[in-house]
């Protein structure tokens, strides 16, 4: 079996909200609920980390300072003892580094930063589109059976092509819209139904 698990709203806080408040700059709360347009998004926030002087060095030292959210670690240990378990994520592998650290080097897959030699992040690269649902989708082809569990819309693909999904923390709208997924608030609950909807390995 393996567990597949979104990253921001699961195990860490939102990165670029956290980098919007420590940074004080307002301008970088906008999410993807705000700018549909992903592509807009991102060269928006480019553009105003350069119109700031900001370089991935220090977006690096926020992120150093954000921690995983309280239960995470302790969840993920859990969880990694009784499945394998692989982080499919929409961020960037130079921004996860520092949270990776603190949850002890996780499998991720996510997407790349472009960087010049002064540190400045220049672009980014998507690795695939849909990487997510994609993943899912080819582990369950190896024959894995595979549990799925993330917190909001751009989640819910991935947990429909897995055995079994999970919403963890989800907001009101998606699970009104996605009522086939239970919904965990706390990581017991979510222990509990990563163990309900296993293959029958897993011990609570
Ligand atoms: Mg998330």
């Amino acid at each position: 079996m393996i567990a597949c698990l979104d990253l921001e709203g699961v195990l860490v806080p939102e990165i670029w909200i956290n980098v919007a408040e420590k940074t004080g700059i307002g301008a970088l709360r906008r999410t993807t609920r705000d700018e549909p347009d992903y592509d807009k998004l991102m060269r928006g926030r480019i553009e105003i980390l350069d119109q700031h002087g900001l370089t991935l060095r220090d977006i690096q030292a926020v992120i150093d300072g954000m921690g995983p959210l309280p239960g995470a670690a302790a969840f993920l240990a859990w969880l990694k003892s009784r499945a394998q378990v692989i982080i499919l994520s929409d961020t960037f592998y130079q921004f996860a580094a520092p949270l990776m650290r603190q949850l002890e080097w996780p499998c991720l897959f996510c997407h790349t930063l472009e960087v010049d030699d002064g540190q400045r992040i220049t672009g980014y690269r998507l690795r695939i589109d849909d990487g997510k649902r994609r993943a899912v989708r080819a582990l369950r082809e190896l024959n894995f059976h595979v549990v799925a569990a993330g917190d909001s819309y751009n989640d819910t693909t991935m947990l429909g092509a897995a055995n079994g999904g999970i919403l963890f923390r989800p907001p009101q709208n998606v699970i009104d819209e996605f009522p086939q997924f239970p919904v965990a608030t706390t990581y017991a609950q979510m222990q509990a139904a990563f163990v309900e909807l296993g293959d029958g390995s897993m011990r609570p």
